[in-house]
């Protein structure tokens, strides 16, 4: 079905997965030369600083549209990505693709802005991760501040393989968030013991905030836990202005939802915020 998008662009969505693929090894078949294929794309969405009112930064989301298939949610091909390996080598592409753009965006003389990748478990804790990073940071010219990397917590199973890469991460000067906090198993120890910089509030706790007692408290305990260690926080699925109202008053730093934006194709985030 259609989706508007709220600015008048419309996108072919089609989210029954198991309708278009009957099953999950065809699903691979095909993820398998989507890149070959070009059938990968970048979205962004932008992230809005409360403080200033203004857009900084853009989380990039990999969108799929397979010729057959159609639209293909990355909550679906992710997962298949991650268990097959794949994701090796569309993690890759999303990294360098990104830099493409930043590299682009610099030489039509915009405004440079941090740009949030999302990083699987398996790339995380490939050998090469670290030194790949650089390398790209180098061959794109890119200053290491506009780079963010967004993990979760199943990234950080091992505490001293975790410590050693995000130390390493750290001197190359990159942001590191986690992403989807509070939904992992992790305990909190992690936040004093990794050098990390960001937290991004999963939006599960952001749907009912208006209503739920239990959520309001959880998403501004999470607020003040990140004020106090010196993160930067922001918050995932900000649809209504009284969710955003109650994050202002929260001094909750930045918010990111479709009350904003959804993710955009490159062109329409030039379009919209760097013209
Ligand atoms: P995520 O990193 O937590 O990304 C947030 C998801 O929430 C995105 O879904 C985004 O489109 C969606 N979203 C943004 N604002 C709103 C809102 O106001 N309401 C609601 N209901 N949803 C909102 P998307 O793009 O479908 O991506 C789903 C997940 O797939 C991501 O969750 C991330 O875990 C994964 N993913 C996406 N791109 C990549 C990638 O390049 N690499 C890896 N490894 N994973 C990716
Ligand atoms: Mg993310
Ligand atoms: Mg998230
Ligand atoms: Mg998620």
């Amino acid at each position: 079905y259609m989706k508007n998008n709220g600015r008048g662009h419309y996108c072919y969505y089609r989210e029954e997965l198991n309708h278009y693929f009957p099953n999950e090894a065809l699903m691979e078949a095909h993820l398998h030369r989507a890149i070959e294929l070009n059938e990968l794309m970048i979205y962004f969405q932008p992230q809005v600083n409360l403080e200033t009112n203004k857009i900084d930064s853009f989380e990039a989301l990999i969108r799929w549209e397979n010729r057959k298939f159609g639209m293909v949610s990355p909550a679906q091909f992710i997962p298949i990505a991650e268990s097959s390996g794949l994701i090796i080598s569309i993690g890759e592409w999303v990294l360098e693709r990104v830099c493409q753009y930043q590299k682009e965006w610099r030489e039509c003389g915009f405004k440079p802005v941090r740009v949030a990748v999302n990083i699987s478990p398996k790339q995380f804790k490939q050998k090469s991760f670290v030194k790949r990073i650089s390398a790209l940071l180098k061959e794109y010219a890119i200053e290491p501040k506009y780079l963010e990397l967004e993990i979760t917590e199943s990234s950080m199973t091992d505490l001293h393989e975790t410590t050693s890469i995000l130390k390493r991460l750290k001197e190359i000067g990159v942001y590191v968030s986690v992403d989807d906090f509070g939904t992992g198993y992790s305990s909190l120890s992690y936040l004093k013991e990794y050098p990390i910089d960001i937290i991004k509030i999963d939006q599960s706790f952001i749907v009912d905030i208006e209503k739920d007692q239990k959520n309001k408290a959880i998403v501004e305990t999470i607020i003040l836990l990140a004020q106090n260690l010196g993160l930067e926080v922001i918050a995932e699925g900000v649809e209504e202005s009284g969710q955003e109202q109650f994050l202002r008053e929260n001094n909750c730093q930045k918010v990111q939802g479709y009350l904003y934006n959804r993710p955009l194709p490159a062109k329409q985030i030039v379009e919209q915020y760097f013209h």
